[in-house]
């Protein structure tokens, strides 16, 4: 078995490998290992799909019994057992203590899906092609997706059609110098601004891939009133930043906004399998039979460890406040050694368990990270020129392991820095 770097068979695109060039083979709950059994510790967690780690115990346990028994796995949307108990457990645990009201749409296993389907049906609803997306967003990778994807380097040269999406400053851009939404209002009353009317906005809470940025809760309550007065559809995007990431299970309950629809994947499984979920509001689930079809929308064994991941996760309040309290405790350490760095400026930012450390010389943070993984700390880079070390640990990491990854995070900083 050929357990070197595979360079010579996989395609250019590949990314990640880059930053971490050895080959992994197993992993346990906040750690991983490659092949020549040396050890990390994981900040990075999946882009969010780890949230409960690698392998969690409360999880494999159902999804061993389920393939012990032969418990179907590939079901397209037919009724099964797994699929059944899933959609009756994500309603009694997520949506009805949260006073939410969502039909769920599978639309196939990854967050590009989920994203597609949201536009598609922003559109199909309004019978308006357009979409207001945000600077610095990211919404995945297939044309759709990418063409609300406020990062033109993410296109790779693909001529992505742009002609129906319309980027708006997100919360911050200019530092809260221009008066919110007002300017764009303005636009859209206005028949000889020459905007076309949009289906809907679609906007990420907290940006992920675009450097950690965190909407204000007023200025998403102020979207969400945008969207009302004017009959546009109102997509979040959670598929990061969702199932607890920055603490509550959505990322938007902080702000008490209710969207039309809601994008998850990634952590939904809880396993690191394939799912996706489009939450929409009843009423707007408008899609015909077959409209939005795909073969792999029934990952039966993502079913069974989602269901375990809610019941074990979400029946209190346990995960959410000790991510809150994790999170408080990673945005002390680099508010610490962004006042103890000189020649850089570093800035943190983030919410719950996303935390960011934006370098004024983009290059150090992926210097930075690559010092981290010297150390034996698997971290990535955000943002729009990768200026960003991006702290996404397990949301279930112990507060010894998290305090061993911060040391070699300061370390690695200022091994960069000074
Ligand atoms: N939306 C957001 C907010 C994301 O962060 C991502 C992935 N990083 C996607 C959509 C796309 O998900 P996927 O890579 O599973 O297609």
């Amino acid at each position: 078995m050929e357990t070197t770097v595979f360079d010579d068979l996989e395609s250019e695109v590949r990314s990640y490998c880059r930053s971490w060039p050895v080959v992994f083979d197993t992993a346990k709950g906040s750690r991983i290992t490659d092949i020549d059994g040396k050890n990390y510790l994981d900040f990075f967690a999946g882009a969010g799909a780890l949230n409960y780690g690698h392998n969690p115990p409360e999880l494999k346990a159902p999804l061993m019994e389920y393939l012990a028994r032969d418990g179907i796995t590939h079901g397209l949307d037919m009724y099964t057992v797994a699929k059944g108990e899933f959609l009756r457990t994500f309603e009694d645990v997520v949506l009805k203590p949260r006073g939410l009201d969502y039909k769920v749409q599978f639309p196939g296993p990854t967050g590009a899906n989920t994203v597609e389907s949201a536009l598609k049906l922003a559109r199909k609803i309004t019978g308006r092609e357009s979409m207001i997306n945000f600077t610095n967003g990211f919404h995945g990778m297939t044309l759709g997706a990418l063409s609300v994807t406020g990062n033109s380097m993410k296109r790779g040269g693909a001529g992505v059609p742009l002609v129906h999406a319309t980027p708006m400053p997100f919360d911050n851009y200019f530092d809260g110098t221009v008066p919110d939404f007002l300017w764009f209002e303005k636009l859209l009353g206005d028949a000889g601004s020459g905007l076309n009317e949009p289906a809907g906005v679609i906007v990420e809470t907290v940006q992920g891939e675009g450097g950690i940025n965190p909407a204000r809760v007023e200025w998403l309550q102020a979207l969400e009133d945008l969207c009302r007065r004017n009959g546009l559809i109102l997509i979040v995007d959670d598929v990061q930043m969702g199932v607890g990431r920055t603490g509550p299970f959505f990322s938007f309950e902080a702000a008490g906004i209710k969207p039309d629809i809601v994008c998850l994947s990634k952590s939904i499984s809880g396993y690191g399998l394939p799912m996706a979920l489009t939450l929409i509001k009843p009423e707007l689930d408008q899609w015909g039979p077959g409209e939005h079809n795909g073969t792999f929308r029934g990952h039966n064994p993502a079913f069974v460890t989602a269901t375990a991941a809610l019941r074990e996760f979400w029946t209190d309040d346990t995960l959410e406040r000790s991510t809150i309290a994790k999170g408080e405790r990673v945005a002390e350490a680099l508010a610490a050694l962004a006042a103890a760095s000189e020649g850089v400026e570093l800035t943190p930012k983030g919410r719950g368990l996303a935390r960011g450390l934006s370098f004024s010389q983009p290059e150090l943070a992926a210097k930075a990270c690559a010092a981290a993984f010297e150390r034996g700390l698997i971290i990535e880079t955000a943002g729009p020129t990768d200026e960003v070390m991006k702290l996404m640990p397990p949301l279930t990491i112990t507060d010894a392991e998290l305090e061993e990854g911060l040391a070699v995070v300061s370390e690695s900083v200022r091994a960069v820095t000074e």
